[in-house]
């Protein structure tokens, strides 16, 4: 039997496995498309026709296959015509890392599994809390995302809430707690609630200025509320980067705020997070420091491969309403630091290693650039639309993401709402270039989301260009059906017939 198990026996062949691998990746990287636009329907059969019961002859047909069914028609985010969601490209050192950390398959749970990986990743963790400006009681982890690193800081926020009561106090306390945010919070502030089986009604979305932030006034008055209602607010769940608009909450002011009352500030920094190492635009997080929770995703604004990300807490010792001591595991009386104290997960992959070794090869000051770069590039987008009458934007950019659409001269509102997820599907189907959509108060948008600090302005002018092209192509489409059908079709009849 040959158990292709990576050994010190196996060493010859883990080279010449992974130099074959850095081939395959590295042909399928030259691709002149972000996507080739393939559907489930083209790849579905192809992957339902391997026989998994029986492996393939050798590694080069398995990766000749995965080739196939995989690397061909996937989607790249280091390409520059892709500008859709919040994937970013990678840092090369923070690939290779990948490659030692799992070689090694460390699970950073508990001290006896992990060694010098609990101690980098605690490095990290408190070097974020530093950059936040936590001050010494800070403490936290690393997570699978931002997702995760938001349910974990309102179980955190959730167990301070409940104090010491149980039973049926527990049980009505429970029933009576809310979330205060807004509506442009990411859908992962609710499912949180969801998960940790509180009210149908937990959430309340705070109203938003005109720019999206939330209104320190309006939370004022949600808190007062509530109390009146005899609802108890146990968190307050600030945004530090909107997915859609980029939008900031006034983080000091609700910190000021949350401090009144007595309230667990959680500031959800996925997407703005990587402002902690900008030398420009630091400022736009101020008032951070005075949060009781913080989430980072790494996996989004530091340029790390999925997943990476961290919920970093003020005070370490809330921490504890994660901690179970298992015997077999992490005694109660084991003296060595044990991060499953700390986490939701038990097994644990060492992701802190790549970006530890991003910082070390290219810099904090590096990675905080890289992302100013985005955002003036999301500017310099904005500044082009605005002095382009094919096109209409939504709002001025904060960080890096640009909602427009395409709405020339005569073309209504309504018609422009059909129009804009019409294109973007079109730009899907070719592959040639991958934008977002969206909604921004029942009217759509297409949403460029850059991440790419060598993407030139010239190129992303030229994805303009395809959109403004796409427009008129299908208006020309849909003028030539009118024609056909000879009737006075409203926009929606007329999506229908293309369908
Ligand atoms: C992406 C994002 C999340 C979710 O993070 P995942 O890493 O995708 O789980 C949460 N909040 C905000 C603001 C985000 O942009």
């Amino acid at each position: 039997m040959d158990s292709q198990l990576l050994t010190h026996d196996s060493v010859a062949d883990y080279l010449a496995g992974m130099t074959r691998v850095t081939e395959l990746v590295a042909r399928h990287l030259a691709a002149d498309s972000p996507s080739t636009g393939a559907t489930v329907a083209d790849l579905a059969p192809r992957v339902a026709a391997v026989d998994l019961d029986r492996p393939a002859v050798d590694l080069d047909s398995a990766l000749a296959e995965v080739g196939d069914l995989y690397l061909r028609d996937a989607v790249w985010f280091h390409h520059p015509s892709y500008v859709a969601h919040l994937n970013c490209p990678v840092t090369l050192p923070a690939v290779l890392a990948e490659g030692i950390l799992a070689a090694v398959n460390t699970s950073v749970d508990t001290w006896d599994q992990s060694a010098g990986g609990t101690l980098i990743e605690q490095r990290l963790v408190d070097w974020t809390a530093e950059r936040i400006g936590l001050g010494g009681q800070a403490d936290g982890v690393f997570t699978s995302g931002g997702t995760q690193s938001n349910l974990q800081a309102l179980v955190l926020a959730r167990g301070e809430a409940m104090g010491d009561l149980r039973g049926e106090a527990a049980t009505a306390h429970r029933a009576r707690l809310r979330v205060l945010t807004t509506a442009h919070a990411h859908f992962s502030v609710l499912k949180a609630t969801r998960v940790m089986g509180l009210a149908e009604d937990a959430v309340i979305d705070v109203p938003t200025d005109a720019s999206g932030r939330m209104r320190p006034d309006a939370l004022r008055r949600e808190l007062d509320a509530l109390r009146e209602r005899g609802e108890v607010a146990m968190a307050v769940s600030a945004t530090a980067g909107t997915t859609d608009l980029g939008a900031v909450d006034p983080l000091r002011e609700l910190a000021a705020i949350c401090a009144d009352h007595g309230v667990w500030l959680h500031v959800d920094a996925a997407y703005g997070g990587g402002l902690l190492a900008s030398r420009r635009r630091r400022h736009l997080l101020e008032g951070i420091e005075r949060a009781d929770s913080v989430t980072v995703d790494f996996h989004k604004t530091w340029f790390q491969p999925v997943s990476s990300s961290a919920v970093i807490v003020a005070d370490g010792r809330t921490l504890r309403h994660v901690t179970h001591h298992a015997d077999y595991l992490n005694p109660r009386t084991s003296v060595a630091p044990n991060l499953v104290d700390k986490s939701m997960q038990t097994t644990r992959r060492f992701d802190a290693l790549k970006l530890w070794l991003t910082l070390r090869v290219v810099g904090a000051d590096a990675v905080g650039e890289m992302f100013d770069e985005v955002i003036d590039r999301a500017r310099e987008v904005y500044d082009v639309l605005v002095e382009d009458e094919r096109f209409e934007v939504a709002a001025e950019p904060v960080l890096s993401t640009v909602l427009m659409r395409y709405r020339p001269e005569g073309l209504s509102a309504e018609d422009a709402d059909h129009l804009a997820p019409r294109i973007r599907h079109e730009l899907l189907g070719s592959g040639d270039v991958m934008v977002a959509g969206t909604t921004i108060d029942g009217r759509a948008w297409l949403k460029f989301t850059l991440l790419n600090p060598h993407t030139p302005l010239e190129h992303l002018r030229g994805i303009l260009e395809t959109i403004a092209r796409t427009g008129e192509d299908l208006r020309a489409e849909d003028a030539a059906d009118e024609e056909l059908l000879g009737g006075d079709l409203s926009a929606d009849d007329l999506t229908e017939v293309i369908r």
